[in-house]
């Protein structure tokens, strides 16, 4: 049996469209456009392609939509103080610190430093404490982003078994916390994890989240499962994911490309996001 392939650039494209609408209609009604600004530190040429496509596609949808250019040099005082003006600004509704930063500055000084109602990335220690203790608060994009695909096949989590590989605070921690809120039961795998193949053949839903080219072998895979491919990984200047496509494919139910199964929808969950920041800062 073949896979079913998830396609994250359509959900995304409905996504915006629906959030493109939403916009029109509250600026119809005399309300201002939701506020984002992205701030890129440094010239990373990934980091710069994904700040480019945030840029883009929030300005499509009818958000006024800034960036922030800031030198590789840049002191964390001066990170600090171009965040503290932004949160500050009542037309900005969400602030997103592009990461990795250059290596001298602490990133984590840099989330703390946003409003956490400005923190459309999800990541402020209070909104990841608002997830794992189940209170509201924007969650970060990414592993809503598996969410919403895993949603999109109509396969109901309740109940099922779930497997995630990768424990990061970005992807791993806080999409297995999403998956236990809607009663999945959730297994954590990690570098450690003893038999992953194994623990693998046990998934109903399974999110490779590693950044390893194709470690996650078709054979593993439980017939009829569900597959979320979150990795990015560049090889002979392709990108792979970290399942092996094709032999997971012969066995899955559903399954995500890479490139265009999560990567396409962690943008539209940023946006959407910034949306309801906008929504609750009124
Ligand atoms: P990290 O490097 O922070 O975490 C990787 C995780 O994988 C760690 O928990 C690590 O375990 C685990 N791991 C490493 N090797 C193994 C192994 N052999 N067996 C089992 N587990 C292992 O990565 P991220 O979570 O930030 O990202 C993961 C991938 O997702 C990357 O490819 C990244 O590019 C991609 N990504 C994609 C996004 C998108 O929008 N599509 C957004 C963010 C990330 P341990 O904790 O024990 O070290």
């Amino acid at each position: 049996m073949a896979a079913g392939i998830i396609d994250g650039k359509a959900c995304a494209v409905g996504i915006r469209a629906r959030l493109g609408e939403s916009i029109k209609a509250r600026v119809d009604e005399g309300a201002r456009a939701p506020g984002l600004v992205t701030i890129l530190v440094g010239e990373d040429p990934a980091s710069k392609v994904y700040v480019g496509r945030k840029q883009r596609e929030s300005k499509e949808i009818g958000m006024h939509s800034e960036a922030a250019e800031l030198s590789a040099t840049v002191t964390i005082e001066e990170l600090l103080a171009v965040i503290e003006r932004y949160n500050a600004r009542d037309d900005i509704d969400g602030i997103l610190v592009q990461l990795p930063l250059p290596g001298h500055l602490d990133a984590d000084r840099a989330i703390a430093a946003i409003d956490p109602a400005k923190d459309v990335d999800g990541l402020h220690p209070l909104n990841q404490g608002a997830l794992f203790t189940g209170r509201e608060g924007p969650r970060p994009c990414t592993p809503l982003s598996c969410m919403h695909l895993i949603d999109s096949t109509g396969v109901e989590l309740r109940g099922k078994h779930a497997v995630v590989v990768g424990r990061s605070a970005l992807v791993g921690k806080p999409v297995a916390m999403l998956l236990l809120e809607r009663h999945a039961t959730v297994v954590m795998c990690h570098s450690r994890t003893v038999d992953l193949a194994a623990q693998v053949g046990a998934a109903d839903v399974l999110v490779a989240a590693v950044g390893r080219p194709r470690m996650i072998k078709g054979e593993w895979i439980k017939p009829g499962a569900v597959v979320i491919d979150v990795g990015i990984n560049r090889v002979d200047g392709k990108l792979v994911g970290d399942v092996d496509f094709e032999s997971a494919a012969a066995r899955a139910a559903f399954i995500t490309p890479v490139p265009g199964g999560v990567g396409p929808m962690t943008v539209a969950m940023l946006l959407s996001n910034t949306y309801e920041a906008a929504l609750r800062r009124g």
